[in-house]
């Protein structure tokens, strides 16, 4: 069995939590590969050294004196170096940082410090080997990942270490000059080294115990997801549930390898399993109707009606391709007889909406052209709705019962979620109401 575990900014924030990091990858040998982020925030108050980092450059691109942000970061790693008691040689890491940016240093450079001198007091206080990402992970010049070259130079260098630490987040280009990923970009490196070594699962360690069923905001105390396929996680992620980033998971769905999202302060919870299907579990315990819920705010429906256009081909082509022009991502489009309803994001439409509706009042002379705004999309979802009849009746008696408008229902074909439509007014009624009737009310009964 072999593990790829990686650990986020706030499980490496200070020496307390990279003490938390060391019982929990020592606790099992399977643990390999350890990949980290830079340190993050110890309170509220702190700051994230990658966002530091970018600060310090802009402040250098400026012409500005970095001194002070230069030495908070500086004061953060020669704390974790005294409290763990490392040898690490951190004041001539930090002059060679100084002395390349007198020189000219790049942004990816100076921001890719965080990940490599958490790697290397992480590497050392556990005992492990360091490797650079910048010998590892290799891009193209598209940006992509150059998953040949990085595995063989992987296998090369890790295949006689017990346990390697590598720092996340950025790799090298061909020409060998560092380049970083995308914010939250360490998740990244673990599911790219998880694929190349077929790890047998991913553990991505952060600060909360997996995926909660409902958002903690809204309801208090959800019950933890114990189980999700990657399809259930992206309806979710979707509709605006997010711990892990979007990139991560094909790496290693690719390969079929679970993605185990843990918690670095309650490692006892088993957290949440992401799986590509989850058959063989569900077999065994089979899962409830819902396995989440989530939703947004601040949509907007356009809605166009016109008498025997239903009959026209092409017609809601026509309507589309004009909200196309501007470029604006749809949501979903539900029609009726003669109406055609267009839901986007108000985001997207905030510049140019009443442009929209003036062109479709020229185009087409419907007999009726709404608008409607302040609409919050919730989306129920749940591989255990499938083939399970009456979900979305129980759901409509529900809303019915709580005097919720409903003002739209889409369910998709695979029968993985329900979306509704409500005012934004309703949205956390919403949730409370489907949370009360089909978790806390179900699972009693079971
Ligand atoms: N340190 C980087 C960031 O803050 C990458 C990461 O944490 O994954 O975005």
């Amino acid at each position: 069995m072999i593990k790829v575990v990686k650990f986020g900014g706030s499980s490496v924030a200070n020496s307390t939590q990279f003490a938390k990091v060391k019982g929990i990858v020592e606790s099992d040998p399977s643990r390999k590969f350890v990949v980290t982020s830079a340190c993050g925030k110890e309170s509220h108050e702190d700051h994230k050294i990658t966002d530091l980092l970018y600060l310090c450059e802009a402040h250098v691109r400026y012409g500005v004196s970095y001194d002070d942000i230069f030495n908070l970061i500086e004061d953060k790693y020669q704390r974790i170096k005294k409290d763990l008691h490392l040898t690490i040689d951190l004041d001539k890491e930090f002059a060679m940082i100084r002395d390349h940016i007198k020189h000219g240093i790049s942004t990816d450079y100076l921001v890719s410090r965080g990940e490599y001198l958490t790697a290397r007091c992480l590497a050392e206080y556990l005992g492990a080997y360091f490797v650079d990402a910048s010998e590892v992970i290799f891009f193209r010049y598209d940006g992509k990942i150059d998953m040949e070259r990085s595995r063989q130079k992987l296998l090369e260098k890790c295949t006689d270490h017990a346990r390697v630490v590598i720092p996340g987040f950025y790799g090298v280009l061909p020409n060998g000059v560092i380049r970083v990923m995308s914010r939250g970009g360490s998740d990244i490196t673990g599911s790219v080294i998880a694929n190349i070594i077929d790890a047998d699962v991913y553990e991505n360690w952060t600060d909360v115990s997996g995926f909660m069923v409902a958002d903690p905001r809204i309801i208090k105390n959800p019950l933890r997801i114990p189980r999700i396929t990657y399809n259930e996680l992206r309806e979710m992620s979707y509709m605006g549930a997010n711990v892990l980033h979007d990139d991560a998971v094909f790496p290693v769905r690719s390969k079929n390898i679970p993605i185990n999202i843990r918690n670095t302060n309650e490692p006892d919870n088993p957290g949440t399993m992401i799986m590509n299907d989850c058959s063989e579990m569900d077999r065994l315990e089979p899962p409830h109707y819902v396995t989440g819920i989530t939703g947004r705010k601040n949509y907007t429906v356009i809605t166009l009606v016109k008498s025997h256009s239903s009959a026209e081909v092409g017609f809601l082509r026509r309507i589309l391709s004009i909200f196309e022009e501007y470029h604006v991502s749809i949501e979903s489009v539900p029609c009726t007889v003669d109406t055609f309803s267009v839901i986007v994001q108000s985001a997207f439409v905030e510049h140019c909406v009443y442009e929209i509706m003036g062109r479709l009042k020229k185009e087409f002379d419907p007999d009726d052209l709404r608008i409607e705004e302040h609409m919050a999309l919730v989306a129920i979802v749940g591989r255990g709705m499938r083939s399970v009849p009456g979900m979305s009746g129980r759901l409509l008696s529900e809303f019915g019962r709580n005097a919720i408008n409903l003002k739209v229902i889409n369910q998709s074909s695979d029968e993985l979620s329900i979306v509704v439509g409500v005012d934004n007014r309703d949205f956390e009624k919403a949730i409370q109401c489907i949370y009360d009737r089909f978790i806390a009310e179900e699972r009693k009964a079971v």
